[in-house]
């Protein structure tokens, strides 16, 4: 079995299938060794780690998972990439399971349930861009045990998971990601690492669960459906904000009264406020 971190192999593979790339799934295949290293080591794989990997493509960081993993999952909507795997690209090692199906229906924890008996997994993959955030907030809304997350996604997203308030890309996805984990950029990837090329630079990112959240909401669900309603009309005040958001059920007067209470003026944006102000401001609330 050949290693597929090169154009050639991949190659290969792919014609030996007749494999024809499909555009929605977001299939771009990694092709340089170096970045494939250089995830595994940014996700710090060890013997000791259950890793789920989303979107193995042709195995060809799978592969790179299983020699350094104890266990590797890997879901795979594409029913096309199936046998390449199970019969080709990851025919020689005994501790992958490959399921194949959608990873946003998917019930991960049981997976961690039967693979890790509920201990924290780490989750690495070249993520399909078009459901990075679906996929990202869907690991920890549903709170799977979650050591770490590592992936590689557009690189203008990746900005947006780490700035903080007042600046352009600052927003929801930001916000939600820091309340779970703190996020690193770890290295940024050309497109000529890929096969197909994308059209956007790419970024790999690592975010670290947090044991302990650095702020605590009374109420998760209610605190991001304000952050959500503050940045859905981005030009607003965060009263206006608010109080026009079908379903919040929160009135001007309540907003205001809040506002003043933290101290901060009736005319403040949603950007300008950090994420303590947020779950602040969902207590009062
Ligand atoms: N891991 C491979 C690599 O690095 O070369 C492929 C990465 S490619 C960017 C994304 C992969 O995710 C594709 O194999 C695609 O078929 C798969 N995919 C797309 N949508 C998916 C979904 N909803 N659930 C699971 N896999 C998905």
């Amino acid at each position: 079995m050949a290693s597929l971190g090169n154009p050639t192999n991949t190659i290969a593979i792919l014609q030996k299938y007749n494999f024809n790339f499909q555009k929605k799934f977001g299939q771009n295949f990694l092709i340089d060794a170096n970045i494939l290293q250089n995830i595994i080591d940014a996700a710090e794989v060890t013997k000791d780690d259950c890793v789920l990997e989303i979107g193995p493509g042709i195995g060809t960081m799978t592969q790179y998972l299983c020699e350094n993993a104890r266990e590797v999952v890997a879901v795979e909507i594409d029913k096309k990439l199936i046998p390449i795997l199970e019969n080709d690209t990851l025919a020689a090692y005994d501790n992958i399971t490959i399921i194949n199906e959608d990873i946003l229906k998917v019930d991960i924890n049981k997976i961690v349930q039967e693979k890790n008996g509920g201990k924290p997994i780490k989750v690495v993959a070249n993520l399909p861009y078009y459901i990075t955030t679906p996929i990202i907030m869907g690991l920890f809304e549903s709170h799977v045990p979650l050591d770490s997350i590592t992936i590689m996604v557009q690189k203008e997203v990746a900005d947006r998971m780490q700035v903080g308030p007042g600046t352009k890309d600052y927003g929801a996805l930001s916000l939600a990601v820091q309340y779970y984990a703190k996020p690193k950029v770890m290295l940024t990837v050309p497109a000529s690492c890929f096969m197909p090329r994308p059209n956007v630079d790419s970024a790999v990112i690592r975010l670290t669960r947090y044991q302990n959240p650095p702020v605590m909401a009374k109420d998760e669900h209610f605190m991001f459906d304000i952050i959500r309603a503050s940045f859905n009309q981005r030009r607003k005040t965060l009263v206006n904000g608010l109080t026009n958001a079908a379903g919040l059920k929160v009135t001007k007067e309540k907003v205001l009264n809040a506002l003043e209470q933290m101290g901060l003026p009736a005319t403040i944006r949603g950007e300008a406020l950090t994420l303590e102000q947020f779950a602040q401001l969902s207590d009062i609330l």
